[in-house]
């Protein structure tokens, strides 16, 4: 790629990996008519970072915080958009059910955003969950029962392919196979080193998930590896997504309680079922994840899913390795570098993130032209972290 010979910039923008938040920031910015390059070290809808697996859950009513709401809802109408450009379904709606204790996060903190939104989030009774989501007929007691109607899954692979392909429809050159060793701001511009070449860029999006600290050192996130785990019916018994939509759910187990999270079976498929992955993290290596799921791994999972959903084979019929990216506070981060105006930086998905990825590559691109985003993002400014 030869730079411009009278700027002296091979692009305006680089988008440093193209995974959920990447490949969006990369189409929108080449929507807004910029002359963008992405780069991303494997290919688009790989299995080794955070964002493979078949299916992410989508939740309007965002109980890890209030301000996810509107994130959420514009990453609707892109997944939307998207799907409309690709022919690939993307996104199925199957609506949500929140179950847990009075007080307890999973009810207050979908109740907050409900309210804060006015969102169409019902509290449901012993028959009305029977008739939503019979999977759960068998409630602890007095646990509380919420449906969040706006919910669905996600096809997370599919997704990323259909944002990189409309990212090079509207003009976007995509280099595969290629790993970014650095990413250097100055006073004019940025240098993007590869091996054996650079690339000089006005402006950078990294979006490198669970590398992000090596490429933007100081940001406080984790990469951690965790297991995704998939379960059979029983014999004799149907767990499709009609009788387990999509849900989160508070269980009692060793210890206390234990979320777990997941849907039914979509067709041709098995239901998935995942537990809260909560902290301390050990920080694992993201280049050297062991990616073999050892006996005892899912025991705790097993347990948890033959306590509260009785029409799934507890044994995982299939475990895969993952890799998230937390944060200190369990939010994304999204806003320009501390070092860098010239350097926009999103991700720390801490889990939740996929659902909000297409509107926070809109958002990256948004600050990377110095547009002011769609929503408040305030809260996923990087600079928090470095506040006293
Ligand atoms: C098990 C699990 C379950 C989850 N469940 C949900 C859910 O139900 N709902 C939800 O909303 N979210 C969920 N999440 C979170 C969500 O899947 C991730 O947050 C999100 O996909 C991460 O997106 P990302 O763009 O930050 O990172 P990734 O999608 O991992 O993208 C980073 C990309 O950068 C590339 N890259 C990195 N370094 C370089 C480099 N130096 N040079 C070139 N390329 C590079 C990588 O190869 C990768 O393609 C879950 C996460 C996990 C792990």
């Amino acid at each position: 790629m030869a730079a411009d010979a009278v700027t002296g910039f091979d692009a305006d923008v680089a988008v440093v990996g193209l995974g959920a938040i990447g490949s969006s920031a990369l189409w929108r910015l080449a929507a807004r008519g910029l002359d963008v390059v992405g780069v991303e070290q494997h290919e688009p809808g790989h299995p080794w970072g955070g964002s493979h697996g078949r299916t992410r859950l989508f939740r309007v009513a965002c109980l890890e915080h209030p301000g996810l709401t509107p994130i959420a809802r514009r990453a609707r109408d892109l997944w939307r958009e998207l799907e409309a450009a690709s022919g690939e379904p993307l996104l199925v709606q199957t609506g949500a059910v929140m179950i847990g204790q009075p007080g307890s996060r999973i009810i207050e903190g979908t109740l907050a955003a409900a309210a804060a939104h006015a969102l169409p989030v019902e509290r449901l009774d012993g028959a009305a969950l029977a008739a939503r989501a019979p999977a759960h007929a068998r409630l602890d007691d007095g646990d509380v029962a919420l449906w969040d109607p706006e919910a669905g899954v996600l096809r997370p692979e599919a997704a990323i392919v259909a944002a990189v392909d409309a990212a090079r429809a509207a003009g976007a050159r995509v280099r595969t196979g290629e790993r970014v060793l650095a990413v250097e701001p100055d006073a004019e511009g940025v240098t993007i080193r590869l091996a054996g070449a650079s690339l000089r860029v006005r402006r950078a999006v990294v979006t490198a998930g669970p590398w992000l600290p090596q490429l933007v050192p100081g940001l406080p996130i984790t990469p951690h590896r965790v297991v995704m785990t998939w379960f059979d019916a029983r014999d004799g018994h149907d767990a499709s997504v009609d009788r387990l939509p999509v849900f989160i759910r508070s269980v009692p187990g060793t210890g206390g309680q234990h979320w777990i999270w997941g849907h039914g079976a979509l067709p041709g498929d098995l239901a998935k079922v995942g537990p809260e992955f909560d902290g301390p993290f050990d920080a694992d290596d993201p280049d050297a994840i062991d990616r073999e799921v050892h006996a005892g791994e899912t025991d705790g999972i097993r347990d948890l899913v033959a306590a509260a959903l009785p029409d799934l084979e507890p044994e995982p019929a299939e475990a895969v390795t993952c890799i998230m990216a937390h944060t200190p506070d369990g939010q994304f981060v999204v806003g320009r570098t501390p070092a860098s105006d010239r350097v926009v930086v999103a991700g720390g998905c801490s889990g939740h993130s996929f659902k909000h990825a297409a509107a926070l590559g809109e958002a990256a691109a948004q600050l990377t032209v110095d547009e002011p985003p769609f929503a408040d993002i305030g809260f996923l400014d990087p600079a928090r972290f470095a506040r006293p």
